[in-house]
């Protein structure tokens, strides 16, 4: 019998904030207070705002991580930051392989699996993000797509401890539309057997964010959906007060 999965809701603010908005992560550590939530907590703001961030969380419930790394740890990457430098900074965590890395910047599965192994070697955990574009769902390609993003960008070496995923469907990012409770079900079934199949049972334990216009008003739902071990929320994570209505569909 596997031991429950402790959820994380995490924060992508993408690039977005400013010193100014050291004002929400006050207001998010003072919300939590020292209570459990009933789950983790995490904010990745902009590269920039890490060390002040961390600084201000320390000591809280809320940790703090970056939104991309490079592979490397050092070299002339110009405009790059390395895992070792996101780690100093106060990071605990790397989200690689956002969609809007994988659109923005071009980066295929491989760099991705590059990047999480650098997360690791900086003794950092990686947030692997997956997701299907509008095009593949209507196609009903959607598992199969997202099923061969997961095989090609977990690098061996996973584990629960280390890694997470997260899928992200595409057309669900920033649009205010979400898929039904059931396709999120069938989803992350699908996710969770493929991730059986990589690295065996361990892969019970792992954590499956579901990310995508989550917002206070659908988190109830979309939480309590199986193999949902968390969120992971763009927009409605840039204010103290709705990420706080999110975090309580984890409080019992
Ligand atoms: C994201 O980009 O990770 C995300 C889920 O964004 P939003 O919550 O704004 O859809």
């Amino acid at each position: 019998m596997s031991t429950p999965i402790r959820a994380i809701a995490a924060g992508n603010w993408k690039m977005n904030g400013t010193v100014a908005s050291t004002a929400e992560i006050e207001a998010l550590v003072a919300g939590l207070g020292s209570e459990d939530p009933g789950c983790d907590v995490m904010i990745c703001p902009p590269a920039t705002l890490i060390n002040i961030f961390a600084q201000i969380a320390l000591g809280s419930r809320v940790e703090i991580g970056a939104q991309d790394c490079h592979a490397n740890e050092t070299g002339a990457h110009t405009g790059d930051l390395s895992a070792e430098m996101l780690a100093e900074a106060g990071a605990t965590t790397i989200i690689v392989g956002h969609s809007e890395r994988r659109q923005d910047h071009f980066e295929n599965n491989e760099t991705v699996r590059a990047k999480a192994e650098a997360a690791w070697r900086a003794g950092l955990k990686a947030i692997i993000c997956c997701g299907e574009s509008d095009e593949q769902r209507k196609a009903g390609e959607a598992l199969e797509v997202v099923a061969s993003q997961v095989v090609a960008s977990l690098p061996e070496g996973a584990t629960p401890e280390n890694t997470t995923i997260a899928y992200e469907p595409i057309w669900a990012i920033g649009t205010g539309k979400t898929p039904t409770a059931a396709d999120v079900a069938e989803m992350h079934a699908n996710i969770r057997t493929t991730l059986n199949k990589i690295i065996g049972d361990t892969a019970n334990e792992m954590r499956i964010l579901y990310g995508g216009s989550v917002k206070p008003a659908n988190a109830d739902e979309l939480m309590s959906v199986d193999n949902v071990n968390g969120a992971l929320v763009g927009g409605a994570s840039l204010k103290a007060e709705d990420f706080l209505g999110i975090i309580a569909a984890y409080k019992d």
